[in-house]
């Protein structure tokens, strides 16, 4: 599709970042394309006009800017998910697994009510290890989790068939 063609042509590949051997897809070049990033952000939101979402989580820090564009567009409200530590109030939080060891991350206790619906909101998934993790304690706080939804998808890293098998609706724009 012409349209997925033109969104991956603003995104930047920044190689031996942050690790030799690794390639890095920078954002900022699509995020601060106008059109692009209005694109992306219609396109994330697009398959949930008329089902009411109470909120979009989004997780630190590129799900942040994503998820509010997606929030605003929805009239939901905005739930951050972040690192440990950065959080103001009474947290939840979750240890989960990354390509090498383990993060914690966290949510405050009261940003989401039992029954809310939820889309999680990420830049990429890689191995899935993160929004798994965020998945795993949006649930626990009783949200259900409509989709997760990502720009950039690296498949065969298995993300998002991870999440698919946790029982999430996983969209992702460009692989
Ligand atoms: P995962 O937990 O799925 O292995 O990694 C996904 C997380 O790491 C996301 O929060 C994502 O923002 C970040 N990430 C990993 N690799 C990249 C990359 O190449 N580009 C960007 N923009 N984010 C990445």
């Amino acid at each position: 599709e012409r349209l997925l063609t033109d969104l991956k042509s603003t995104i930047r590949s920044i190689p031996d970042y942050p690790r030799p051997g690794v390639i890095f897809r920078d954002i900022t070049t699509l995020l601060g394309n106008a059109r692009a990033f209005r694109r992306v952000v219609d396109k994330l939101v697009q398959p949930w006009p008329g089902s009411k979402i109470d909120k979009v989580a989004g997780i630190e820090a590129r799900g942040f800017i994503l998820g509010g564009a997606v929030a605003h567009q929805l009239s939901a409200g905005f739930v951050p998910i972040r690192k440990k530590g950065k959080l103001p109030h009474e947290t939840v939080r979750i240890v989960y697994s990354l390509e090498y060891g383990v993060d914690e991350m966290e949510m405050h206790r009261d940003a989401i009510a039992p029954g809310d619906r939820v889309i999680l909101v990420d830049d990429l998934i890689a191995t899935g290890g993160t929004a798994g993790g965020a998945v795993q304690l949006l649930r626990k706080m009783g949200a259900e989790v409509v989709a997760a939804v990502f720009v950039i998808d690296l498949p065969e890293l298995g993300g998002a068939q991870k999440l698919r098998e946790m029982g999430v609706t996983v969209r992702t724009l460009i692989a």
